[in-house]
């Protein structure tokens, strides 16, 4: 689908110091971090549009995202202070979520339980057992006697992981910042592209050939374009840099174990348009419990509109994908879901505008990267350049922050310092 927002971008330099591969959060952190300090950069794009895995797209008038939506961990994403600084609409996520127990709303002693449950959770992982440099399975942190409610609890923080619990490391949790959510009024990507306006970005630019011998690196794109420049940024997501580009010299074996070791987070938005949905109120996530299908997320009448995401999570996009299903299949499943959950008169005017499919996507292939357990030290490891010329970022890089914009804009913005450092002073 077409963005809602394309930036006014400028021609590249022709010689320019630096190369960014990727206009994503990570890319336009870079960039602009880089104008800011005088070094020309030049940004080549894959796509035939900026923002990566954050898009926004119109769907009846109104701002939709198909990938990042939330501006997670409010008191260190650069993305809310930025914002409040340009005067963006930014509007605070609810804390608390509507609680369902089968087809009923939760009485008032279940959705205390619910609360407890998740609390206790949350400090196990996060405090108490887990110490840095734990790297066990994340699922091995979760307390005992959650009762009825510690499946859901799990669901959940295996969908917002990417992965099972089982297959994430316990490493990551400790600084992960998920109070203090932020939305903005028109979208995520949108956001993102309005700071790309003015970056020297060149669109469909698939960058194919990485060659970094001699202290200089040169790129080849498929379309059979070349490009120098003293040092580069490689913004690509871990997912697809398994597979390419080709690295010339190939890359130190560390460097490619460390690539090759994450695993592939899913997470994907259908778009529901359900004007007679049970859920009142304005952007607040539903827990539903007790049944044998739920969403594993479901964010309710996003911004007060008719609009809601259903989420969903590996197993389910993985169930839906072995059985052939296709995004109408995915269609399909979502109504028989809802229907079962709340009855088929309250689905009859719901309607499914949207179905992303990051995980099919070739510039993509998932929705962020995973640390899975024994593979903590990929994010430092990744942080050192590789001959003192081509470093790397991403949302991949972030511990802090992982799988985000915010984390992407922020390592874009950490490797610019460093670069712009290693040029200035002439040893790039
Ligand atoms: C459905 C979904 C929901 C999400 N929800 C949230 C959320 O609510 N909040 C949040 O903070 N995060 C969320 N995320 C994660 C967030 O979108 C990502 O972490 C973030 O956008 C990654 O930014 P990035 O710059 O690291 O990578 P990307 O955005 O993927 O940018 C990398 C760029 O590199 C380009 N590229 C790839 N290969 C090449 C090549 N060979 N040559 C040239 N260019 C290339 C790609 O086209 C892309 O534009 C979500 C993701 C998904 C998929």
């Amino acid at each position: 689908m077409q963005p809602a927002y394309r930036p006014r971008l400028t021609p590249l330099p022709e010689a320019p110091e630096v190369l960014i591969i990727g206009a994503g959060a990570a890319g336009i952190g870079a960039a602009r971090t880089l104008q800011a300090r005088g070094v020309s950069v030049a940004v080549l794009e894959a796509r035939d549009r900026v923002g990566g895995r954050a898009l926004t797209v119109a769907l009846r008038g109104h701002a939709l995202d198909l990938g990042a939506h939330w501006l997670h961990a409010g008191p260190i994403n650069p993305l809310v202070a930025l914002g409040r600084a340009r005067g963006e609409r930014l509007r605070r996520a609810p804390q608390e979520s509507h609680v369902w127990v089968g087809r009923r709303p939760g009485r008032a002693d279940e959705v205390r339980a619910n609360a407890r449950a998740f609390a206790r959770a949350d400090r196990a992982m996060t405090g108490g057992a887990a110490q840095p440099g734990d790297d066990r399975p994340a699922a091995r942190a979760l307390p005992p006697g959650l009762g009825p409610w510690g499946s859901r609890v799990a669901q959940v923080h295996g969908l917002v992981s990417g992965r099972p619990l089982e297959q994430v490391s316990l490493n990551d949790f400790p600084s992960m910042e998920y109070s203090d959510n932020f939305f903005l009024a028109d979208g995520y990507g949108n956001y993102l592209a309005r700071l790309a306006d003015g970056l020297p970005v060149a669109l469909a630019q698939a960058v194919t050939r990485i060659d970094w011998s001699g202290g200089r690196v040169r790129l080849g794109t498929a379309d059979g374009t070349s490009y120098r420049a003293r040092a580069l940024i490689v913004t690509i997501p871990m997912m697809v840099l398994r597979d390419g580009p080709a690295f010339t010299p190939p890359l130190p074996n560390a460097v490619r174990a460390a690539i090759d070791g994450f695993t592939t987070g899913i997470y994907e938005h259908a778009v529901l348009h359900w004007p007679s949905s049970p859920f009142r109120g304005r952007d607040r996530l539903a827990a539903i419990h007790g049944r044998r299908r739920t969403p594993p997320g479901l964010l309710t009448r996003i911004d007060g509109t008719p609009f809601h995401y259903y989420e969903l999570d590996l197993r389910e996009a993985a169930a839906l994908d072995a059985a052939g299903s296709g995004v109408d299949g995915v269609r399909r499943h979502v109504r028989a879901v809802l229907a079962d959950l709340f009855g088929h008169h309250r689905v009859r005017d719901l309607s499914i505008p949207a179905v992303s499919t990051w995980r099919h996507d070739p510039w993509s292939r998932g929705s962020w990267a995973v640390v899975p357990p024994g593979h903590a030290p990929a994010r430092q490891r990744l942080h050192e350049p590789v001959g003192g010329t081509v470093w790397f970022a991403g949302e991949a890089l972030s511990r802090e922050q992982w799988g985000t914009v915010g984390g992407a804009f922020a390592e874009g913005a950490r490797a610019a310092v460093a670069v712009a450092t290693r040029i200035r002073s002439g040893t790039a």
